[in-house]
């Protein structure tokens, strides 16, 4: 997608090797332009399916999760990270180890929004080593919903995740998948 690597070059910074900032448009301020046309990418690649519900885990995958949300009208729902007191007991929960972090969180999704009539597309904003996404697929797979595929917004595609993912079989589109960032560089596929 154009626009979202014309953003990354002009406005992402390169923290290392492995790490890309992206608090301009993404992870801190949003750009509602940037996730509208995020949204409608996701709804075009993904327009040969009935998808019922969107899941994707706070906070990060939440913005364009729901511009996709916005333009097939399917709702979203969030994967939490911190238990809160009203989302006790009724839980389907999986365990992630955060790549920018270094921690694990355990994530939670009240089985009153995953049912097995449900055709379930996941949203996350990076994927790096594929943790977060597995702990999703995880969820849905306990729900019994039916997994359509992983919809990306930024993929860096020389770390193992996307790779493990497509090696089982399962689609992943990413909007913009990065090649290396050695030296600075944003360098996509
Ligand atoms: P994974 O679980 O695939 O290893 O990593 C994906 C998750 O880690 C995403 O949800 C995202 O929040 C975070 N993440 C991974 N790599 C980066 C990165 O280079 N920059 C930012 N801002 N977040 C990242």
């Amino acid at each position: 997608m154009k626009l979202l690597k014309e953003k990354i070059v002009n406005e992402g910074k390169v923290l290392s090797d492995t790490v890309l900032k992206v608090d301009s448009f993404l992870n801190h301020q949003i750009d509602p332009l940037l996730m509208k046309e995020i949204g409608e990418e996701f709804a075009n690649r993904f327009s040969d399916q009935v998808i019922t519900k969107i899941l994707t885990i706070e906070s990060s995958g939440i913005a364009p999760a729901t511009m996709l949300g916005l333009t097939i009208g399917a709702p979203v729902v969030f994967a939490r990270k911190r238990k809160s007191l009203t989302l006790s007991g009724n839980l389907f929960s999986a365990t992630v180890h955060s790549f920018t972090k270094n921690e694990t969180n355990e994530i939670s999704v009240s089985k009153d929004f995953l049912t097995p009539e449900d055709n379930v597309l996941i949203i996350d904003d990076f994927l790096a080593n594929g943790e977060a996404v597995k702990g999703l697929l995880d969820i849905v797979e306990q729900s019994g919903a039916q997994m359509i595929g992983v919809g990306i917004v930024i993929e860096k595609g020389f770390q193992k995740g996307g790779a493990a993912l497509r090696e089982q079989g399962i689609r992943v589109e990413s909007l913009a998948n990065i090649k290396s960032m050695s030296n600075g560089n944003v360098e996509f596929y």
